[in-house]
């Protein structure tokens, strides 16, 4: 099965300039940024924020504003921020070089055990696995007909699957194979390169369990909508001058904008006036 996934990886895997990195930092960047955007829109943000901080050193220098503004359209700006902290504990206890074990690399801020183990395989070639949404559909459908297991084992799982010589290759393949065949709805289970070993395929429709409908929220009355809109202004005024939220924004009245505003300050993503908690800045140091 291994054999199988690795040739169809080397022969039809994903191109992208992204993968083609070989600087831990510009693959430490590229998985942050691919936690919640896709590989293929995430590469157009990384190409751009590899200009703006080419380096470690770049980005721990930088103000946190210009950080969130290029980090502007990426979403979840959290992890711009923790990614710019992750860059001053490097340089300030690393000398500037990132660590390589995963257990140092999940001590920086921001950094999981996703990120630390994708970083170390990837960059450093550490024999461990990184078990992300896709690659645990992958292997969930792979050993069990329901297509469910517990989080402890799905990482055994996946580290007594690993090839000791390919980590990179592996990890990279198996994220290919849960994006482009183990779609959550509509698995292509007949093209996959794993279709001979999978428990869930060979169970067919009938074993399958139901999927529970999603109830929707209106989008503009999240407060992950509220913190978008509230950066999207403060993204486009004067660095240094206050913007002042007094009125309603979306469903969220003035209320619900200072608690989001407090919440975000508390995350170091903007900067309250202290006379006046309704007038907010980007951080700017
Ligand atoms: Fe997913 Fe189907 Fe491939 Fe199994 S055979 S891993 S269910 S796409």
């Amino acid at each position: 099965m291994r054999d199988a996934v690795l040739a169809w990886f080397d022969a039809s895997g994903r191109i992208f300039a992204i993968r083609e990195a070989r600087d831990p930092y510009a693959i430490l960047v590229s998985e942050v940024m691919a936690q919640q955007t896709q590989i293929s829109r995430a590469q157009e943000y990384w190409t751009r924020w590899m200009a703006i901080f080419p380096s470690l050193e770049a980005l721990a220098c930088a103000s946190p504003a210009d950080v969130l503004r290029a980090w502007a359209g990426l979403g979840y700006n959290r992890r711009a921020i923790n990614l710019q902290r992750a860059a001053r504990v490097v340089v300030a206890e690393y000398g500037g070089r990132l660590p390589e074990t995963v257990e140092e690399l999940e001590r920086l801020p921001g950094v999981g055990p996703y990120t630390a183990r994708a970083v170390a395989a990837i960059a450093f070639g550490a024999p461990v696995t990184a078990v992300d949404t896709n690659v645990r559909r992958v292997l969930s459908r792979l050993a069990f007909a329901s297509g469910v297991v517990a989080p402890g084992d799905l990482q055994a799982l996946a580290d007594g699957l690993l090839p000791p010589d390919r980590s990179a290759a592996w990890t990279q393949a198996l994220m290919d194979v849960g994006a482009i065949f183990c779609r959550s709805r509509r698995p292509v289970c007949d093209a996959c390169p794993v279709r001979a070993w999978c428990q869930f395929a060979a169970a067919g429709d009938a074993e399958r369990p139901a999927r529970p409908s999603r109830s929707r929220v209106p989008f503009a009355t999240t407060s992950r909508w509220l913190r978008g809109r509230i950066l999207e202004r403060l993204r486009d005024a004067d660095t240094s001058a206050w913007t002042v939220f007094r009125d309603p924004i979306g469903g969220h009245d003035p209320a619900a904008i200072t608690s989001a505003l407090v919440a975000m300050a508390r995350d170091g993503l903007v900067e309250l006036d202290g006379q006046d908690s309704a007038r907010a800045r980007l951080p700017l140091s």
